[in-house]
């Protein structure tokens, strides 16, 4: 049987920073982001499906739709490093993501792929990005998808710049594509190359996961809630808001 595979793109709208190592680098930077062995930057999945999952349980709580079984500390800030989890084991986000606790545990039904630079020209609709794309086409190099921001620290006592810091960031424009494979089959309603934002809010407030593709629309969900939150390190700067749009 084939799987469903949900393939996206997503869009770098402000300067992305996700963290990598920086023991390759000749350059002093003190944060470079994750890249590939050639050097260009991508987005580890593992990475992704962890900001939706911690999207998708703080949003469920919110709005009160039953996501999880997560019943405080939501409104930590999604900066921090170890978000809380559910491991409850019932509900949608357990259910699709997976969980383990001492008891007993069950496997993801979704794989997030790494998400890497698109080789191709997006085809999005009704979407005016801030700038022109940019995509990994013929002749780009690493440098092409990346720059460094200064940013002082300001010492609070005098009142003085202090340590300026070097942030490698993926420029705006930006165009990376992924795909998330369903282990349970479902069908899409959405259409393609289109944004997916607002599809949270067209959705039954007593959302239920019964069946594939109640699934499928929880990850889509999930993706959706990116766009009013951020990707990466220092959102709360303005770093790392991205749009995200279905493509087949
Ligand atoms: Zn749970």
């Amino acid at each position: 049987m084939e799987r469903k595979k949900l393939n996206f793109y997503v869009v770098v709208e402000t300067g992305l920073h996700i963290g990598g190592q920086a023991e390759y680098e000749i350059a002093a930077i003190d944060n470079v982001v994750v890249k590939d062995p050639q050097g260009f930057p991508y987005i580890p999945g593992s990475s992704l499906k962890g900001k939706v999952r911690s999207l998708l349980e703080i949003q469920g709580q919110r709005g009160n739709r039953s996501f999880s079984n997560l019943d405080d500390d939501v409104n930590k800030p999604s900066d921090e490093k170890q978000p809380r989890i559910c491991k409850c084991g019932k509900c949608a986000v357990c259910r699709v993501f997976g969980y383990s606790s001492n008891k007993q545990s069950q496997m993801s039904k979704v794989i997030f792929r790494d998400v890497y630079i698109s080789r191709e020209e997006p085809q999005i609709n009704d979407y005016q990005p801030p700038v022109d794309f940019i995509y990994r086409d013929e002749g780009k190099t690493p440098r092409d998808f990346l720059e460094v921001k200064f940013e002082n620290t300001i010492d609070r006592y005098n009142a003085k710049a202090s340590n300026p810091r070097q942030t490698e960031r993926v420029v705006p424009g930006t165009v990376f594509s992924g795909k998330i494979i369903m282990l349970e089959d479902g069908e899409l309603e959405e259409p393609y190359n289109s944004r997916i934002s607002h599809y949270y809010e067209k959705l039954d407030k007593r959302f239920k996961v019964n069946n594939a593709n109640d699934y499928l629309k929880l990850v889509l969900i999930g993706l959706s809630l990116l766009e009013d939150d951020y990707l990466g390190g220092s959102g709360t700067r303005g770093y790392g808001a991205v749009k995200v749009f279905l493509r087949e």
